[in-house]
């Protein structure tokens, strides 16, 4: 056979895409050309393929003009992962090994044959099982995070001989892989937080319900502490979810090797001098998986928020309105999985002291409004939860003082109100008290009658924006509190995490 076929997968953004691989051997003078859009490492896998197939002391055909031929040729191929595919359309092409269509094979070849890791193994894994393919080839050491697609028989190589054994159905030994050590999961405990009732109340209130929250509070008074805790009081990622996260980190390369399915909502805490690029994914040249998409299903933390870039922080509404980031570069778009709880810290002011009366503050008015209007009121208007921080006294921090309650425990609460929320909304398309826009909550889940009252009472003045997010936090407390729509202390609890001395300044 002069013309064989077999197939790899590369990835772009966080999708995966089977590619066709086609060899052809003419008479001519000898060379190999790969045709089809493919970016420098494709064309160095020339000399790797060629290396490593030499090394292997497999055949090559050095009298033939080897033609490769990628497709879909209208999309660009990126990274080295087609090596291992290329070389065996080769070996096809020249007899060594049958074509078989149902396999595809993923990996890069390093010059003595060995196959290497690639980044976005699952993803691969995904867009296979999807295509319809039965069987996929990946390096070794990746084979458990392949192994996460079910309906897919998964095959470890380490070297070429590997997969040239598995296409003859010759038996082959791999060389064990060195068992992983577990990625330490451990999230930090509420435990430590000392004080700070009203803000611990706000995260629970947050994780309950999905809320989007905001800390001011001067530095040094737990804003980060208590926004790094939120990943341990949201419940463990659904299957679905866990999937889509662990091929967004396969697919960015940071997946632990040997790490499994992760389940634990991730925490991403860019700093902030983060780029367009950074934040959002794109850049100049390979897609690039931004802190949005790696917050997917997880938390995004902008601490010192009125220190970021202010297209930055604008360029968040897309995400938070629809749950998936678009990023174009040059002629080709990737739209990616965006969907994340916000957490904001900021200090009130440039020094910092702008807090309860703002006695100790040393700046203007006018000062404290610049600053604070760096963080844009279309961003802060998806914020249900604002929560000013005070120092905590030294009652609270006396180690003596009463053990805070622990992640696990507030976890267990914010789980019961969750299912209660998810009972409500049965049918419809929204589980979390956070999502469900503001005239249904208002025409379909009426609130008890007193409670009403003093929510029109005390809400005069505020916008219907305002309104809907003191309602929401108000849902959220009831099931919180195990009632079934919220009473009076509902609703004062939720009046109470209100802009209450204007910090934010917005209505
Ligand atoms: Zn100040």
């Amino acid at each position: 056979m002069t013309l064989a076929r077999s197939r790899g997968v590369v990835v772009n953004g966080v999708d995966g895409l089977v590619v066709e691989i086609e060899a052809y051997l003419a008479q001519g003078l000898p060379g190999m050309t790969i045709v089809g859009l493919g970016d420098t490492a494709v064309g160095e896998s020339r000399d790797r393929v060629r290396a490593a197939i030499h090394n292997a002391q497999l055949p090559w055909p050095s009298e033939r003009r080897i033609t490769i031929g990628l497709s879909p040729a209208s999309i660009h191929k990126k990274g080295a992962s087609l090596d291992l595919g290329i070389a065996i359309a080769i070996l096809t092409a020249q007899g060594v090994v049958a074509q078989n269509d149902t396999i595809v094979a993923v990996g890069e070849l390093a010059l003595d044959g060995r196959v290497s890791p690639v980044r976005g193994v699952l993803v691969a894994a995904i867009a296979a099982q999807r295509a319809g393919f039965e069987t996929i080839l990946v390096p070794h050491a990746q084979v458990a995070e392949a192994e996460l697609v079910p309906g897919l028989t998964v095959v470890g190589v380490s070297h070429i001989h590997d997969a040239v054994a598995y296409f003859l159905g010759e038996p082959f030994d791999v060389e064990p892989v060195s068992c992983a050590t577990p990625r330490d999961e451990t999230i930090p405990d509420l435990r430590d937080v000392r004080g700070q009732l009203v803000a611990r109340h706000a995260l629970e209130v947050a994780a309950a319900g999905g809320h989007h929250i905001a800390f001011l509070g001067s530095p040094g008074v737990g804003k980060t502490m208590l926004a790094e805790r939120l990943p341990g009081l949201l419940p463990a990622l659904g299957e679905e979810v866990a999937l889509d996260v662990t091929a967004i980190y396969s697919a960015a390369g940071k997946l632990q090797e040997g790490a499994g399915l992760m389940t634990v909502p991730p925490f991403q805490a860019p700093h902030h001098t983060a780029t367009m690029a950074a934040m959002i994914g794109g850049g100049s040249n390979a897609i690039r998986i931004g802190m949005v998409t790696l917050a997917h299903g997880g938390v995004l933390c902008l601490d010192e928020a009125a220190e970021f870039d202010r297209a930055v922080l604008d360029a968040l509404r897309q995400p938070l309105e629809s749950g998936v980031v678009t990023v174009s570069r040059s002629g080709f778009s990737s739209v990616m999985p965006a969907r994340f709880q916000l957490v904001l810290a900021s200090n009130p002011c440039p020094c910092g002291q702008f807090v309860g009366t703002g006695a100790s503050c040393s700046c203007s008015p006018q000062v404290r409004r610049r600053y604070m209007s760096r963080i844009s009121g279309p961003l802060l208007d998806r914020i249900d939860l604002r929560v000013s921080l005070e120092k905590p006294t030294m009652v609270e921090l006396d180690p003596a003082s009463d053990e805070p309650e622990s992640t696990q425990d507030v976890n267990q609460r914010v789980r019961e109100a969750r299912a209660r929320a998810t009972r409500r909304f049965q049918g419809l398309p929204w589980s979390l008290n956070a999502h469900v826009p503001g005239p249904v909550l208002r025409r379909r889940f009426p609130i008890d009658p007193d409670a009403q009252t003093l929510l029109m009472r005390d809400t005069l003045g505020l916008s219907a924006r305002g309104l809907d997010r003191v309602l929401r936090v108000a849902w959220t407390i009831a099931d919180l509190n195990g009632h079934d729509r919220p009473v009076i202390t509902d609703v004062a609890g939720a009046l109470a995490f209100r802009d209450s001395n204007g910090s934010w300044m917005t209505p």
